[in-house]
């Protein structure tokens, strides 16, 4: 007789009666080990439970609407096979990695790709150099600590979570080592999410005070900074717990505590309960970064802060100095301006976000030199006074003028609050790494080879702590690629990080975004390129937003019109920025883009326009022939 088995909700962390919102198969059906059989709703996201064995389904015992948890049954199958069920493990994500020989995807082009196939396609697939020491040591010669793992992750950010459930998933017995009680690092709990949120905020405020220009006036807006805050909170309260959730499902085990290395195979554990000891065979280093200071500051003045402090939002000052003006400081200046500070902005360099090419800065600038009581470059602050009335501030500017005028440094300033945004320092000084033989270098980095092994083979670095660019989206591409290198062993031998950009994005208002080569890079570096500039101002989307102070530039190699790189700035760049960076990896020449059916009217339709720029073609714009 056929035997059924009892299909049941596997392990979905700490959520309870979830709402069944789709079942995905019916009485009948075959399905394979697998297949989706029905979708959970939880508040933080869907989830499809697969089947655990092949089968023909018998008899369903849910329907949506009911409320199932761990251990619910879903179904009776009859067994095709003489699988024993397994618990269901999720299925698995694309891989951050390319192996040796990957299928070339053709670039949908209409033109003959003769040119194309005879260019080089750069930097992809570049084999990593031989690590210094060969494979790790075998696993019987590792002195066992406390507990043991396959791979020991140190640092719950975006890079370490994405190693350690990545290679979870791989199958590999995974141990993340995490001091502070939520998983997330600084990106969910003190960085990108939470400012993303205050962000949100600031642009409906300034959104609602700009309606007035077409005919729609609000009111003040009310700020209820204890429940702006909750809200905030809130959010990442879900996201931080569902990243618990789903170690959980993953059975990646969670050590909380400060590790540091007491010998290449082991890290010690300052816990709660004590010291802990874990071995490994392989370990991935994010330990992520810290906001670095200027020395010589009064920072026991607790009106001097951080990013973390100004996250924290614990009141809205008056008159606010921002030192730093870059990705970091403007964002904090845009929800704090927006919130009723007086925003001061002092840089040292000659323009804001100094990595960004000049004519992306300059519609930001224009806008918040009005909004902002001032911005000055060329200028630092040379020395802060603790008064009971405030902050004392001294500038220094350079010969050539840093002043609101460009006349030289303002005369010193009194303000409230001073936010210290000049930058982030890697944390490759706090985790033992002499005792493991890790190089570190004079910056804090620790340096590591295009598979992102550190010089000793089997410990692997990513995320802030491994370089620039400081980024989320750069840390969990890397926690990706080192856990699948890890995991693949032989057959991963010549993956690499052959990413050929990396996107920034700088969320003010407007938004910053660029990628790939820049126009400063390109001179710099002697690299013949060609640009095209679509002006929002002839954009109708971005004129029905009332905002065309914009722009769209594409960078392209002169001879085979590939797309090198690309800079937008305007609402929602950081949201654009994205198909020009696969542009980019398909190696996409300015035909491909410009003959790309773009939705009308969209932002999006300034990449296709700039594209139809550098072919000439552009029909919504007059172009004389060259
Ligand atoms: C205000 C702000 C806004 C930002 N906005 C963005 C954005 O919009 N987009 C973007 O891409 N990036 C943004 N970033 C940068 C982004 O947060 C970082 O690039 C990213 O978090 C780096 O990830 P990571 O995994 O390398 O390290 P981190 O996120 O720094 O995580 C490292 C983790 O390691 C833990 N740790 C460190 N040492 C130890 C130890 N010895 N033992 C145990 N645990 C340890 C830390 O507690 C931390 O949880 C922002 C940063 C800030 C400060």
């Amino acid at each position: 007789m056929a035997q059924l088995t009892e299909i049941k909700v596997p392990d979905i962390g700490d959520f309870k009666d979830v709402a069944v919102i789709e079942v995905l198969v019916k009485p009948g059906d075959t399905v394979e080990k697998e297949t989706s059989l029905i979708t959970l709703e939880t508040d933080k996201a869907s989830i499809e439970v697969p089947s655990p064995q092949s089968g023909i389904v018998k008899e369903l015992k849910v329907k949506v609407g009911d409320k199932v948890s761990e251990g619910s049954i879903i179904l009776m199958l009859e067994a095709t096979t003489a699988e024993a069920a397994a618990p269901a493990k999720a299925s698995e994500p694309g891989g951050a990695s390319k192996q040796e020989e990957p299928a070339e995807k053709p670039a949908a082009n209409v033109a003959p790709p003769s040119e194309k196939e005879e260019e080089e396609k750069t930097p992809a697939s570049v084999a990593a150099p031989a690590p210094e020491s060969v494979a790790p040591p075998a696993a019987p010669s590792i002195p066992q600590g406390d507990i043991h793992a396959d791979i020991v992750v140190l640092g719950a950010g975006p890079g370490g979570y994405t190693a350690a459930f990545r290679a979870a998933d791989l199958g590999k017995n995974v141990v993340l080592i995490e001091r502070y009680s939520t998983l997330g690092g600084v990106c969910l709990n003190v960085g990108c999410i939470p400012s993303k949120a205050l962000l949100h905020v600031a642009k409906v405020i300034t959104d609602a005070e700009e309606t007035a220009q077409q005919g729609i006036a609000f009111a003040k807006p009310g700020i209820e900074i204890d429940k702006l805050r909750g809200w905030k909170e809130s959010i990442i309260g879900k996201l931080t717990k569902g990243l618990t959730g789903l170690a959980k499902q993953r059975k990646v085990k969670v050590v909380r505590g400060t590790g540091r290395f007491t010998s290449p195979n082991m890290i010690e554990v300052e816990t709660s309960d004590g010291k802990k000891t874990v071995s490994f065979e392989h370990c991935i280093i994010a330990a992520g970064s810290a906001a670095a200071r200027i020395p010589g500051f009064p920072y026991d003045d607790p009106r001097i802060i951080d990013s973390t402090g100004a996250l924290k939002l614990e009141s809205i000052p008056k008159r606010m100095l921002i030192i730093g003006g870059g990705i970091i400081g403007l964002e904090m200046a845009t929800v704090y301006d927006a919130l009723g500070s007086r925003i001061s902005v002092v840089e040292l360099m000659d323009q804001l976000i100094p990595g960004a090419d000049a004519d992306l800065i300059r519609p930001l600038h224009k806008r918040i030199q009005k909004r902002y009581e001032a911005i000055y470059l060329k200028t630092k602050v040379t020395r802060i006074e603790a008064l009971q009335e405030g902050l004392r501030v001294t500038f220094e500017g350079s010969s050539e003028g840093g002043g609101p005028e460009g006349t030289g440094a303002p005369e010193p300033q009194v303000y409230d609050r001073i936010l210290m945004a000049v930058g982030r320092r890697p944390n490759g000084r706090e985790i033992g790494a002499e005792k493991a033989g890790i190089a570190v270098n004079e910056r804090g980095f620790i340096p590591v080879d295009k598979q992102l092994r550190t010089n000793v083979s089997h410990i692997f670095a990513i995320g802030d702590i491994a370089g620039e660019p400081m980024l989320a989206h750069k840390a969990s591409h890397e926690g990706k690629l080192a856990a699948e290198i890890i995991a693949g062993g032989e057959k991963m031998k010549s993956a690499a990080f052959d990413a050929r950009a990396i996107p920034s994005v700088a969320y003010t208002d407007p938004e910053i975004a660029w990628m790939g080569l820049t126009e400063t890079e390109a001179k710099k570096q002697g690299i013949e390129i060609e640009k095209a500039v679509f002006p929002w101002a002839v954009s109708g989307r971005a004129l029905a937003m009332a905002r065309d102070e914009g722009m769209t530039k594409l960078i392209l190699d002169k001879k085979t019109r590939r797309i090198l790189g690309a800079g937008i700035v305007g609402i929602n760049a950081g949201e654009l920025i994205s198909e020009t960076v696969l542009g980019l990896e398909m190696g996409a020449d300015m035909e491909d883009i410009g003959l790309t059916i773009h939705p009308h009217p969209t932002l999006s339709e300034t990449v296709f326009f700039a594209a139809e720029i550098a072919e000439g073609t552009i029909t919504d714009l007059y172009m004389p022939k060259k």
